[in-house]
């Protein structure tokens, strides 16, 4: 598989020339040139295997240009300390089911990407013999995962913003408790937005960024849509596990997607173009809604930092969705002069408009969506607590939500499970009155010392840390 540009200006790449990539030369973002297809005999021989072997059947379409056995090692280092069955599914009546994405380390779905991430990156750079300093910002999960799944890395070291004072004891606990020396954790005085602007300035300094070697995880990264889409074949074939297997071949199931930056349904949208029988993709939103308002509307107006709310489930708090960009390359067409022009628009009006392609979403791309808010998420988890007594994250809950107004007859609803309860612990006593009991393990982290050096909002401060920790 080889990757071009959404813009069009970028000659074919291979999978490992994305992956150290953040945006394509054009501004663009990466995408397969054409989408490997996986038919249902092929499908159907995947049935026995373990998630790191199907993960390693997956990842090879996408990434050819690395050998096969290479592959394998690394899914299985990748998820070797999650659960068994890696991604369990759980049913809570009225034909949902939850797949769980959130058994890795940091108890949230971004960790079955980073997980392979942090190999293949380390890998590439082994290959290249380079070093990579990841700089990021987080408002919490993002920089979680990225930093379990780098630590200890020997050719990558990882320098996390963070907004001071501004994430919970829990996410705050397991960050700065980390002690490896290639993780290095700064607390900005200010808000996620202000670490976010420092990351871009320094990342907009061509000079400087390969000067530092420096280098991002963020959700644009095509490795980690790729990683991403293995749960759906996964999903696919747990829940056909349970049909006659004369009725399997083309059974279609529905997936509901807690989104943010239209990372995780992107990589579901490649996994149904790839084959696996997909009916609906039904994207989740919270109140900041602006996907939902797109695929309702065929408007897309993303929203100003000060216009996008803080809300109970945080890590969908976006005001514009950096992957819709994958979407909107398909619907024109593949054709990058009509992507081009969207975001002219964007640029000039603030907003782009295919109202008269809206139809499409659903006949064509099978995807629709719905919106979840405070409210609906405290009666979510309060009912599935008292019908199926198991406790979901908000997140999970916005998607339950909306999946409950798109479930069909005959055909099983699949919501994507992203965080663990205990996260959230506070939502959770909100909607039910209980209070989570920590585990022992995380206990013991939450009381563990924490390490982090505290920085103004100050672009000088931040080149000076970097020039003299960075990887050369
Ligand atoms: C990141 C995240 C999301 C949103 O995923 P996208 O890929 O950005 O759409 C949803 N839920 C949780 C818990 C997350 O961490």
């Amino acid at each position: 598989m080889q990757y071009i540009s959404t813009r069009g200006g970028m000659q074919p790449q291979s999978f490992s020339e994305t992956l150290l990539e953040g945006l394509a030369p054009d501004g663009g973002l990466a995408i397969p040139e054409t989408l490997s297809q996986v038919g249902a005999e092929t499908l159907e021989s995947w049935r026995g295997l373990t998630y790191p072997e199907l993960a390693a059947e997956v990842l090879a379409l996408f990434a050819t240009d690395i050998p096969r056995e290479d592959l394998d090692r690394m899914t299985a280092a990748a998820y070797a300390d999650f659960p068994d069955d890696v991604v369990p599914l759980r049913s809570i009546g009225d034909g949902i089911t939850l797949v769980g994405l959130s058994e890795g380390p940091t108890l949230a779905f971004k960790d079955m990407a980073m997980q392979f991430l942090g190999q293949v990156l380390e890998y590439v750079l082994e290959k290249q013999d380079r070093v990579l300093n990841i700089i990021g910002a987080t408002s919490g999960d993002t920089g979680s995962a990225a930093e379990y799944a780098l630590r200890g890395k020997d050719r990558i070291s990882v320098i996390m913003l963070s907004p001071q004072g501004r994430m919970s004891p829990f996410q705050r606990a397991q960050m700065y408790t980390l002690q490896d020396a290639n993780v290095r954790n700064i607390a900005v005085s200010g808000v996620f937005d202000d670490c976010q602007n420092l990351v871009k300035k320094l990342s907009g300094d061509l000079d400087f960024k390969r000067a530092q070697n420096l280098g991002a995880v963020n959700s644009i990264n095509l490795g980690r849509i790729a990683a991403q889409s293995v749960y759906y074949f996964w999903a696919w074939l747990r829940v056909t596990d349970a049909v006659e297997p004369q009725f399997r071949r083309g059974f279609e199931v529905s997936f509901t997607v807690p989104s943010g930056n239209f990372g995780n349904i992107l990589s579901g949208f490649f996994a149904k173009g790839m084959g696996v029988p997909i009916r609906r993709l039904v994207l989740a939103a919270n109140e900041n809604n602006v996907l939902d308002e797109f695929f309702r509307t065929g408007v897309y107006r993303p929203r100003s930092a000060a216009d996008t709310h803080a809300t109970s489930s945080p890590s969908m708090d976006i005001s514009k969705a950096s992957n819709l960009e994958r979407f909107i390359f398909d619907l024109v067409g593949r054709d990058a002069s009509g992507v081009a022009d969207a975001w002219k628009s964007l640029d000039t009006d603030g907003f782009f408009d295919f109202t008269a392609e809206q139809p499409r979403f659903e006949d064509e791309f099978g995807i629709v969506s719905g919106t979840s808010t405070h409210a609906d998420r405290l009666a979510t988890i309060r009912s599935v607590y008292e019908d199926a007594q198991q406790i979901i994250d908000p997140h999970t809950a916005d998607g339950v939500h909306v999946a409950r107004s798109f479930v069909e007859q005959d055909v099983p609803m699949l919501v994507l499970e992203t965080a663990k309860p205990e996260k959230f612990a506070e939502t959770i006593t909100e909607a039910i009155g209980v209070d989570l009991e920590f585990s022992p393990e995380v206990r013991l982290m939450m009381d563990a010392p924490q390490h982090v050096t505290e920085m103004a909002d100050d672009e000088a401060a931040l080149r000076a840390y970097i020039v003299e920790h960075a990887l050369r």
